[in-house]
């Protein structure tokens, strides 16, 4: 039997065409593919602003450089999120301060978020796990009394909507990363998005070396990076955003099948998702109910790749990634809901090419073993 991948970018003759015509011309970076991309991802998302990055990380990075965050700050996020999210705190010198998730959205729990307030905390990021917006009105709600930025770690989200409103849109900023896994990509690539006309421009002037957008090419008034996102990727990332309706209904179609093959499943729980969201399909996590242990789980998923099935535990939570408990001191039992959590989570295949036959097969498979 043919192996199921755990996730398959979405790349159709429309995507290979924009991109073999960019090679056409001169323009590979800077160039007019770069400015069409955010255009259409602001409008998309309904900002004034989108700037695109070299990954998600580096959009991260770019906004809590651009706020001035740095040595004596906080920002506070989940431990139960991609590494990223929190990482990008430590890069520029500021402390990462976690707020445990709610057991049942998954999401950071506003609760936590006000505990965990000190005079220092500049920002709050969000994460829009699993595709499912965080519950951001009580969040800014916190911030906005107190000066506090929120950027929200859309990441996971790209068109999913709170309140009617789109991901990212929402916050001060919001951060998207298009790395092959995700609802849309560019091989490598991110965007920041904001209405914040002065963020907006930090952010263009940081991925680029320090360059202000009239100054000289060897003219540097800040200190910058490298995180430019080539015309390439630009090309293939408008081409993927014009067929992002369409991907993100194949992708909505993929989890009702798994939804419905696994509705009388009292074995595995589901991320429970608030009314407020239309939830943006970004992979398909079961979490195994109480009795099964992290043990169970590991041995699942090495059981289920045997058979050719895509699997894995996600996430791991990042307070206890060697880095985070060598360095500041974290130990099992400091965010218990994300720790209950992260050790009973499996992602299974997910993309939209899974037909109703493979689907049938994982749960079959897993089943079998719970
Ligand atoms: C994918 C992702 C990112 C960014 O990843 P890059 O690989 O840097 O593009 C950040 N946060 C979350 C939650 C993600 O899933």
């Amino acid at each position: 039997m043919n192996d199921i991948p755990l996730a398959r970018p979405d790349i159709t003759q429309h995507e290979i065409d924009a991109v073999v015509e960019v090679l056409q011309t001169p323009n590979l970076s800077l160039g007019p593919k770069m400015a069409e991309f955010e255009r259409r991802f602001a409008e998309y998302c309904g900002t004034r602003h989108a700037v695109a990055v070299s990954s998600g990380t580096a959009a991260l990075h770019l906004l809590i450089r651009g706020y001035g965050i740095g040595p004596g700050d906080e920002v506070i996020t989940t431990p139960f999120s991609f590494v990223a999210s929190a990482n990008c705190a430590l890069f520029e010198g500021a402390k990462v301060v976690f707020a445990d998730v709610d057991p049942e959205t998954w999401n950071i729990d506003p609760a936590r978020i006000e505990a965990a307030i000190t005079e220092r905390t500049k920002a709050i990021i969000p994460v829009d796990v699993f595709g499912q917006i965080a519950d951001l009105d009580p969040i800014l709600e916190l911030a906005r009394s107190r000066g506090i930025r929120v950027i929200e770690d859309s990441c996971e989200a790209l068109g999913a909507r709170y309140k009617g409103q789109r991901a990212g849109s929402i916050a001060d900023a919001g951060v998207f990363g298009f790395y092959p896994n995700k609802q849309i990509t560019t091989g490598e690539g991110g965007m920041i998005v904001t209405s914040d006309e002065d963020a907006a421009r930090l952010a263009c002037s940081h991925r680029n070396q320090g360059r202000d957008t009239n100054g000289g090419w060897l003219a540097h008034p800040r200190l910058g990076y490298n995180y430019r996102l080539s015309d390439i990727n630009c090309a293939l990332g408008l081409a993927q955003l014009e067929r992002a309706e369409e991907i993100l209904a194949g992708r909505k179609r993929v989890a009702e099948m798994y939804l419905k093959r696994l509705a009388d499943e009292p074995r595995l729980h589901r991320q429970r998702i608030i009314e407020d969201v239309d939830v943006s399909w970004f992979v398909f996590v079961v979490r195994l109910a109480d009795d099964y242990g992290p043990e169970d789980r590991d041995r699942m998923l090495t059981q289920l790749r045997d058979r050719g099935i895509g699997c894995s535990n996600y996430f791991a939570p990042i307070h206890l990634q060697p880095f985070y408990a060598n360095e500041f001191g974290y130990r099992e039992g400091d965010f218990p809901a994300t720790e209950a959590l992260a050790a009973r989570t499996m992602a299974l295949p997910f993309h939209t090419q899974l037909t109703e036959s493979d689907v049938d097969r994982i749960c079959t498979e897993l089943q079998r073993l719970l």
